[in-house]
C-alpha cells in the first residue's frame, strides 16, 4: 500500500529531482522551445514544496488537488495548466482516500493522463508529455491486472516512461510550442516527456523498498 506519508515523499524527492534536473530540462527546451521549462516546473514545485506542511494531515486526494492548484498558478507556460490537470484530476481519483494500492495508483495516474488529455488534445505520437504518461500508466495497469508487485509495477512503469521519453527524439512535434519549428523538431527529445517521466521513475526510487 502507498500511505499518505509515501505520497508527500514522493512529491518532495520529485521536487528535489526537478531542482537537480532544472538545467538539463531547460536546455531540452531551448533546442525545441524557449528555454523555460525547467525553470517552469522548478518554480512551481518549489511553491510546492512550501505548501506541504499545510496539507499533511489531509487525504491523498485533497493533498493532489493542492499540488495542481498551486502548479495551474505559478507555473504558467503550456506546461503549468496541463501539469495542474495532471495533479487536478489525480486528486479526483484519489478523493477521501488515505492509502492507495497498486491498482488505485494505476487508476490516479490514468485519470490524470486522460486530462492531461482532454485539456491540451495531444494524441500519443505528437511528441510532448503524453508520450510518457500514456505508456507508463498502460505498464502500471497491465502490470496491476496480472497481480504484481508494487515494487515490479514501478519499476516496469518507470522503464516504460523512459521508452517513451526516448521515443520522442525521432518525432516531428505537432503540439505546443516545438510544433512551430516543423520538422526541425525532430532529433530532440521532448522537454514535457522528459519531466513526466522523472514522476514514474521518482516513484519507483520512492516506494520500490515496498511490499
Ligand atoms: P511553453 O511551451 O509554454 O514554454 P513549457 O516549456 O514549460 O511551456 O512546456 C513545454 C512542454 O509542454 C512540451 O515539451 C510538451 O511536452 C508539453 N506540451 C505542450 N503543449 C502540449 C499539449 N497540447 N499537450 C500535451 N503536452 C503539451
Ligand atoms: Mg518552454
Amino acid at each position: 500500500m502507498i500511505l499518505r506519508d509515501d505520497v508527500i515523499a514522493w512529491i518532495r524527492a520529485y521536487a528535489a529531482a526537478i531542482a537537480d534536473q532544472k538545467d538539463h530540462l531547460t536546455r531540452l527546451d531551448a533546442d525545441i522551445g524557449d528555454g523555460d521549462h525547467g525553470s517552469n516546473m522548478d518554480r512551481g514545485f518549489q511553491a510546492v514544496l512550501a505548501k506541504l506542511p499545510d496539507v499533511g494531515d489531509k487525504d491523498i486526494g485533497a493533498i493532489f488537488k493542492t499540488v495542481g492548484m498551486t502548479l495551474v498558478s505559478t507555473v504558467g507556460g503550456a506546461s503549468g495548466p496541463l501539469y495542474g490537470t495532471l495533479f487536478l484530476q489525480m486528486g479526483s481519483a484519489a478523493s477521501g482516500k488515505l492509502e492507495l494500492s497498486l491498482a488505485d495508483w494505476a487508476a490516479v495516474l490514468q485519470a490524470g493522463t486522460d486530462g492531461v488529455v482532454m485539456r491540451g488534445k495531444a494524441a500519443p505520437g505528437d511528441k510532448t508529455m503524453v508520450d510518457t504518461l500514456a505508456p507508463a500508466v498502460a505498464a502500471l495497469r497491465a502490470a496491476a491486472a496480472r497481480g504484481a508487485g508494487l515494487a515490479e509495477a514501478l519499476e516496469e512503469a518507470a522503464r516504460a516512461a523512459e521508452q517513451g521519453m526516448a521515443a520522442t527524439i525521432p518525432l516531428v512535434a505537432r503540439k505546443g510550442r516545438a510544433s512551430y519549428l516543423g520538422q526541425r523538431s525532430a532529433g530532440h527529445q521532448d522537454p514535457g516527456a522528459t519531466s513526466s517521466g522523472m514522476l514514474f521513475r521518482t516513484a519507483a526510487r520512492a516506494w520500490g523498498g515496498h511490499a
